[in-house]
């Protein structure tokens, strides 16, 4: 990627560094090890840690309590953010949604405390927290996605944190409210699947902006993007972990609606409100329940 002259987002706070020791310790223990801890006056790093936490002293950099790395990571960082700040705030004022709200976004290590989505570990992966309008975001998660078949390339890491911004803009426009209302209904997987495709696609329709305005594309950068898209897919991933993959339990979307999201949506850059409301309407997006796929050659291609 290029990015010399994108512009640098100033809603990015970097955590990592600094230790989450009560999330560390996990659940009530945690909290009273920290009460604990606050009366003596002790540093609760240095408590004993119970069995199920993580070992003592061991994180490196996250075991200090200290600064964030000198890695460039939080101007990388800030420029993709910016880069979606440039783009979303345009299209909210082309297609008429209003004033688009800047999302924060926060770098953390190990764990993280939310306003509004609880505590989480690095594991669970980035995330967008609506309550708090926040994208969280380990960077050390790209390790883990190359581990499975994704890449770690930067192109790769800004349609993550592409994705996880659509969900910020799938906030604003009530895309996710319409998700969430199928919460424990037999149709929340197929909802959270049209959520999650439709995240893909408003990564790229953002990339697809942001290179012709800023040109930041560079030669394989697409491909790198794709081959994550792929690798997240719901049957890649458990075809990995568990050698076959269920459809009925998928809740993201197949590899190839994943990337075929994504491509429509940088290939044609259209944000219209009834382009997105496609990936909720059942007549022109039926689900499969079969396959656990949509059905929309336009959206995400054959
Ligand atoms: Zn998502």
């Amino acid at each position: 990627m290029r990015l010399d002259d994108s512009p640098e987002s100033d809603n990015v706070e970097d955590r990592r560094g600094m230790k989450k020791a009560g999330l560390a310790i996990g659940g009530g223990a945690g909290v009273i090890v920290l009460i604990i801890a606050a009366v003596l006056g002790l540093d609760p790093n240095k408590l004993p840690i119970p069995v199920g936490g993580p070992p003592p002293g061991g994180g490196g950099v996250g075991a200090q309590k200290g600064e964030p790395p000198k890695d460039g990571y939080k101007q990388f960082a800030s420029r993709i953010l910016g880069l979606t700040e440039e783009v979303w705030t345009e299209q909210f004022r082309a297609n008429k949604y209003g004033a688009y709200e800047k999302p924060k976004m926060v770098l953390f290590s190990e764990a993280v405390d939310t306003k509004g989505c609880g505590s989480a570990p690095s594991a669970v992966g980035p995330f967008y927290c609506p309550a708090d309008r926040t994208v969280y975001l380990d960077p050390t998660f790209f390790n883990e996605l190359e581990k499975l078949g994704g890449s770690k390339a930067e192109f790769s890491q800004a349609y993550v944190i592409g994705h996880e911004v659509g969900h910020h803009v799938q906030n604003l426009r009530g895309y996710s409210d319409r998700a969430d209302r199928m919460r424990k209904t037999p149709r929340e997987n197929e909802f959270s699947i049209r959520l999650e495709l439709q995240a893909d696609y408003l990564a790229g329709v953002w990339a697809h902006h942001a290179e012709k305005k800023r040109k930041i594309l560079e030669r394989g950068d697409v491909e790198k993007a794709m081959q994550t898209a792929r690798s997240i897919g719901d049957n890649r991933l458990q075809e990995k972990m568990k050698g076959r993959s269920w459809p009925e339990s998928f809740n993201h979307g197949t590899d190839k609606q994943r990337y075929g999201a994504f491509l429509t949506g940088f290939n044609t850059g259209d944000a219209s409100k009834r382009t997105l409301d496609a990936f909720f309407d059942d007549t022109a997006t039926p689900f499969d329940r079969k396959t656990g796929e949509l059905q929309n050659t336009a959206l995400f291609g054959r």
